[in-house]
């Protein structure tokens, strides 16, 4: 005979799109509060090329009120912290030098812990690696060959010569640490060559490519950001999918999207699943501001959000509602993705968004 007991509890039906991988949060206050640390990108978040992002000075005044240290992370390493901190000062954006890491510091702190202090380093870079360098209490050395490590980084000064001494001190062996790998600068010119075509130039003539990568989507940037608060919640704040937001999913930790810089919310719906972020917003202001959490109905696969509600029939995904435009785009994210997933990934046939109040949204 059965033993007596509670009854089984009956199994939540999970919808059969619904996918871990796709996930977006709610927040039911200020997003900030939800976190300790809001690691944040500089280009495309809080200024672009020279101009402030025009939320940027509320929010970052914002943040100490809402128990959230800032940390400005950088892939440039041709500037110094205080550099960094004066020029957004400039901008009216509190900030002081030590709230930006760079991927120069960065670049040190792996290099320090390669080879100790007092190490030996060639610096192909500027005066601020060479200053991060030195700060680490490691050696700087012109001669190729008594370097134990090399310091590689951005600097518009690059030359032939610098390459070629970076080739012969990483063919002596010497531990090879870049800045980042980023194919291309932003310039007022468009993209130009960034370091990661300077890498690829010596690893060509080597055959072989860096021993470590600091800046973003590499880890190491977020190790250290996420080092300044051990323990601490840490949230990436992010405009590049492939970048900002691929890196923080690598880390295990947060991110928010936002569409100052190189995205559009029409191009989020086609996100891959590792570029996709926790939280969606127009600008830096979303960490200020409540997130609500998109809704699934376990009956059919339809999500909710805000005034919207997004349906998956046949190929297309019905929007219909009204109300905050960013809530229409987080359900059709949200149901987007998870039917991308369903099918296996393939950015060619995602779900056309259809319906008035799609059509509305996609116009605006
Ligand atoms: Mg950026």
């Amino acid at each position: 005979m059965r033993a007596s007991g509670p009854p089984p509890r009956p199994t939540r039906r999970t919808p059969t799109l619904r996918s871990p991988m796709t996930r977006l949060k709610g927040a039911p206050e200020a997003l900030a509060r939800a976190y300790d640390l809001a690691l944040l990108d500089l280009d495309g978040v809080v200024y672009l090329l020279h101009e402030p992002i025009p939320e940027a000075a509320a929010t970052l005044a914002a943040l100490p009120g809402l128990d959230c240290d800032p940390v400005f992370v950088t892939n440039n390493a041709s500037r110094s912290p205080e550099t960094v901190a004066e020029s957004l000062r400039g901008m009216d954006i509190p900030a002081e030098a030590d709230q930006v890491l760079t991927s120069a510091q960065v670049v040190a702190s792996g290099i320090l812990d390669r080879i100790g202090t007092g190490g030996t380093v060639l610096v192909t870079g500027s005066d601020a690696l060479r200053a991060a360098v030195e700060d680490a209490g490691l050696r700087i050395v012109d001669d190729p060959k008594a370097a134990a490590a090399v310091a590689f980084g951005y600097t518009p000064q690059t030359t032939w010569r610098s390459l070629a001494d970076t080739t012969i001190a990483v063919r002596n062996r010497a531990y090879w640490a870049v800045a980042n790998l980023d194919a291309t600068l932003p310039t007022p010119d468009g993209p130009l060559p960034g370091m990661g075509a300077l890498v690829g130039a010596v690893q060509t003539a080597l055959g072989q490519g860096p021993d470590f990568v600091a800046g973003k989507p590499e880890q190491p940037i977020y190790r250290l950001a996420m080092a300044r608060k051990p323990g601490g919640r840490a949230i990436m704040v992010g405009d590049r999918p492939d970048s900002d937001i691929a890196g923080a999913n690598r880390a295990g930790i947060d991110s928010l999207l936002v569409f100052t810089g190189v995205v559009t919310p029409r191009l989020a719906l086609r996100l891959k699943p590792e570029e996709r972020p926790t939280y969606l917003g127009w600008n830096l202001a979303a960490l200020t501001e409540p997130h609500p959490e998109p809704d699934w109905n376990d009956e059919v696969d339809r999500i909710g959000c805000g005034g919207w509600t997004a349906v998956l029939e046949g190929g297309e995904i019905l929007l219909s509602g009204s109300g905050d435009e960013l809530d229409g785009w987080r359900a059709l994210c949200e149901l987007s993705w998870a039917a991308a997933d369903m099918a296996g990934y393939d950015s060619a046939r995602s779900p056309v968004a259809v319906g008035e109040a799609a059509e509305k949204l996609l116009a605006g």
